[in-house]
């Protein structure tokens, strides 16, 4: 039999602890009908627990050799997809959604999967995902904190989100460096915010956090907006200028977006 040597540069580090997994699973609060999305199934400790529920699932694998592993066991419920998921385009993709996206994501590239997430929200019922402690910290963040940033703002936008489980490195084989934790992320039927545009709302949010050190109207200004736009929106909205980016609620984020967009489109 062939063992297969773990792949630092893919982030391989697999999931042995049966109690995580149940936790994965529990949260995943699979149905009949639903459909799951994996990102890296690796030797499938994941996969398999998810094929047990009898669901269809498909997955996506960068390293071709787990990938062909994984191709031919031939199971009628298991799509697997050689590839790397950055790289595929997610409209084909998630071909039949909603997808339950259920995943041990490898840690570089879960900031990157997080902002495909939010572009094709409308594609995912719920996502059951690992990160690295620090990277969930920054997720479920709230204004003031330094761990308070875009993803914050953004996946709390649009998600609820929730804790499942922490995970120590020992629950992993090679164990990583850092702590982990399972989040659930719950699409909201409605944003928490009212958005004239979401696009605005995004690049403000951007902006806001581009030079963290300085005030809000001077990282405003150094991501590009104009400043009288940005001096009547303020105004408008009674926030003050010289107020740190990380201090602004999504409520406050909202309002500065729709601000901004009434005044530059003379709405
Ligand atoms: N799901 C398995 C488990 O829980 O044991 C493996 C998790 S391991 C942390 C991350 C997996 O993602 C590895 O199998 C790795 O090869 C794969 N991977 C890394 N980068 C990827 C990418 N860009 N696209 C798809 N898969 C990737």
């Amino acid at each position: 039999m062939n063992i297969h040597r773990p792949r630092k540069r893919f982030g391989q580090n697999f999931l042995r602890d049966q109690h995580v997994l149940d936790r994965i699973i529990t949260a995943a609060q699979l149905h009949e009908g639903d459909r799951i999305l994996e990102i890296g199934p690796g030797v499938g400790a994941l996969t398999n627990r998810l094929l047990e529920t009898g669901l269809p699932v498909l997955a996506v694998e960068i390293d071709r050799d787990l990938g062909a592993i994984l191709q031919k066991r031939a199971d009628k419920n298991l799509e697997v997809v050689i590839g790397d998921v950055l790289r595929i385009d997610w409209g084909d993709l998630l071909r039949n959604p909603p997808y339950k996206l259920i995943a041990n994501l490898p840690y570089n590239i879960s900031s990157q999967v997080l902002f495909r997430v939010l572009e094709h929200r409308q594609s995912f019922q719920r996502l059951i995902l690992m990160f690295q402690k620090e990277v969930g910290e920054r997720l479920i963040a709230q204004e003031g904190s330094r761990e308070y940033g875009i993803l914050s703002v953004l996946m709390q936008t649009w998600f609820q989100i929730d804790r499942v489980v922490k995970v120590p490195p020992g629950a992993f084989y090679p164990p990583p460096k850092v702590d982990s934790v399972v989040l659930c992320l719950e699409p909201l039927t409605e944003s928490r915010i009212d958005l004239v545009d979401e696009e605005r709302y995004r690049k403000l949010v951007r902006g806001a956090f581009a030079q963290r050190r300085k005030t809000l109207r001077n990282s405003l200004l150094g991501s590009g907006w104009e400043p009288e736009h940005v001096d009547r929106a303020f105004e408008k909205t009674h926030i003050d200028p010289r107020r740190r980016g990380e201090t602004l609620t999504l409520e406050e984020f909202g309002r500065l977006a729709n601000a901004l967009q009434a005044d530059e489109t003379g709405a």
